[in-house]
């Protein structure tokens, strides 16, 4: 993964909105820090009933080509966003679903020797979340920041124990995560362009952190673009300041592009 310098060229989203034909554009979203504001834990964290109905109104309107693309399980993104039931990849790419309920397999796991010794970093600070995926484990530790050097000793000495076991170390926000190699958002999003409806659409992929510039690289190979959220070094061509202003630009989505004109042309002058 090449992350270049930033080519942030606009920074409006009603401007980005206005370029874009829902008919033939697949909506990407990843979602703590992207759809909804990064909370004390992953478990803490509010989807509104005004994102749903958005969301739910882009779906329609790209023809059912939308779809999450987050770090959480499946079965999360479902309980988070119910009683929508969106396309969706989870896992950072372990897992992956359709509209039509058709599921990847399941992926493989880590060893529950290695997972059980990772997850002894809950004995460190109460603040500390550990997070069990199968394929993947992770250390959250917002509410326990002073934490982090510890853990990334300890993550680094369990990987070290288990070094006949593959993986990779994801560095997210807040947060260490042990996962089987070989999966990421791009992969993910290739996969998930290669079927109906998504096929043929260009992808828009919007997301915040590190593990996104893997989609973000593939949208832009794609034919797509891509769109970060808040700062940072990105391969994104356009960003968001924060999340509220995502929730302005699905907004507008939804209301179609010819309230969007009119209200550029306020900001114009
Ligand atoms: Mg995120």
């Amino acid at each position: 993964m090449t992350i270049m310098s930033p080519r942030i060229v606009k920074d409006t989203a009603i401007e980005m909105f206005v370029s874009l034909d829902l008919r033939s554009v697949a909506l990407l979203f990843d979602v703590d820090g992207t759809l909804v504001e990064i909370g004390p834990s992953p478990f803490e964290v509010h989807v509104s009933e005004d994102l749903l109905g958005s969301l739910r109104r882009l779906a329609e309107l790209t023809g059912g080509a939308l779809a999450l693309v987050s770090g959480r399980p499946i079965a999360d993104l479902d309980h988070l966003f119910a009683p929508l039931k969106l396309p969706a990849v989870g896992g950072h790419g372990a897992e992956l679903r359709l509209g039509d309920d058709k599921a990847w397999p399941k992926p493989r796991r880590l060893s529950a020797q290695f997972r059980l010794r990772l997850a002894e970093a809950a004995m460190f600070d109460p603040g500390i979340l550990v997070e069990d995926k199968g394929y993947s484990l992770a250390l959250h530790y917002r509410k326990s920041p002073h934490c982090a050097e510890r853990l990334r000793k300890h993550v680094a000495t369990c990987r070290a124990a288990f070094a006949a076991e593959p993986t990779e170390l994801l560095l997210g926000k807040a947060l260490f995560e042990v996962k089987l190699p070989g999966i990421n958002k791009g992969d993910a999003v290739r996969e998930l362009m290669t079927h109906a409806p998504f096929a043929g659409r260009a992808p828009v992929f919007i997301g915040d952190d590190i593990t996104d510039e893997y989609g973000f690289a593939v949208a832009n190979r794609l034919g797509g673009c891509a769109v970060k959220v808040g700062r940072g070094r990105t391969a994104a061509q356009w960003r968001f300041p924060h999340v509220r202003a995502v929730w302005r630009w699905l907004a507008d989505g939804q209301r179609g592009p010819k309230r969007v004109r009119a209200r550029r042309r306020r900001v114009a002058r």
